[in-house]
């Protein structure tokens, strides 16, 4: 008879293939961002996906082992450092909580219906969370602590991905100055964005990623030491937030057809917090309409309903 352990490996490992076939496939759906001209040169055809459990080996297919920019992702280290250092009341006087309806980089609303930004997930919230950290951590700490959230201790600077998203983050700079000019923001506002520009230059790969979504799946702690790298009060803040605003403008149909607190990022990647506790790291850099990478939504789809992970199953 089989060991209970063994056919969860199993079905992990025929999920992942299934998964893997269908997310490559899709790829082709897709399109890779240009809007920073570095993101431009990815390879549309790139995908894979790595998936990470207590055992602490991992499962990957593909391309699972590329480096590519964290983008967007980078804004749940943000705002888990930013709980850390400024604690949930004061961190929630400066961001909302609400999902925006908007584009990731939208700055209608701040100006038209709040001062606040709607959530730490679009830019404008994830520059705010940023501001709060500004003054009291370098980029080096930001750094050191993403390597050890990502259970990855390669991870470094792209900089030519940092160069061109400094000569290009005009809308980004636009936002800074204007929750200055709101008093919003206390930081300056150069500094805050250059360190915004540096933490989405950060190269992971898929299973970095997975690395990720395994500490957030587990209550924060580090599951290879048990470390508490983000307390388990603020993981659930977090994952709430993913829930719901993870995803760009699909957070709402990501949460009904996929179900698990993810964040994706234009780089291409996926980063998703599982029930078991499982972490799911994706890459594929042909994005849809919404910004989320094809293959790594396609994927997930699968994935999840293949293995029981959206959390309402029950
Ligand atoms: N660095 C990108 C920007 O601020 C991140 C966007 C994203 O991944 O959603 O435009």
């Amino acid at each position: 008879m089989q060991k209970p352990e063994q056919t969860r490996r199993e079905q992990l490992r025929l999920a992942l293939t299934q998964g893997y076939e269908i997310g490559r496939r899709a790829t082709a759906l897709g399109r890779v961002a240009d809007y920073i001209p570095e993101l431009a040169k990815a390879d549309p055809g790139a995908f894979g996906i790595s998936i990470l459990d207590l055992s602490g080996e991992a499962l990957s297919l593909g391309d699972a082992e590329v480096r590519f920019s964290m983008q967007s992702i980078s804004k749940v280290i943000l705002l888990a450092l930013a709980l850390q250092r400024r604690g949930e009341t004061e961190t929630f006087s400066h961001v909302m909580m609400e999902p925006s309806g908007d584009a990731f980089n939208s700055i209608l609303k701040l100006d038209t219906r709040s001062n606040l930004p709607f959530n730490p997930m679009i830019n404008a919230g994830a520059i705010e969370t940023t501001s709060l950290l500004v003054g009291d951590v370098t980029f080096a700490d930001l750094l050191a602590y993403t390597r050890r959230l990502c259970l990855d201790p390669d991870i470094s600077l792209d900089t030519a991905m940092y160069n061109s998203e400094f000569q290009t983050g005009h809308r980004n700079r636009a936002i800074g100055y204007l929750l200055k000019s709101k008093g919003v923001m206390e930081a300056d506002p150069e500094q805050t964005v250059d360190l915004y520009f540096r933490m989405c230059s950060l190269s992971v790969t898929a299973k970095s990623l997975a690395g990720l979504g395994l500490v957030l799946a587990n209550g924060g702690k580090d599951p290879f030491t048990g470390e508490s790298l983000i307390q388990s009060d603020h993981v659930r803040i977090i994952k709430s937030i993913l829930f719901t605003c993870g995803m760009y403008d699909y957070s709402g149909q990501y949460g009904v057809r996929v179900g698990v607190p993810s964040k994706s990022g234009v780089g291409g990647g996926i980063v998703c917090a599982a029930k078991g506790p499982l972490g799911i790291g994706l890459y594929g850099p042909a994005l849809d309409a919404f910004g989320n990478s094809c293959g790594a939504i396609h994927a997930m789809t699968h994935i999840s309903r293949a293995l029981r992970l959206h959390v309402f199953d029950y």
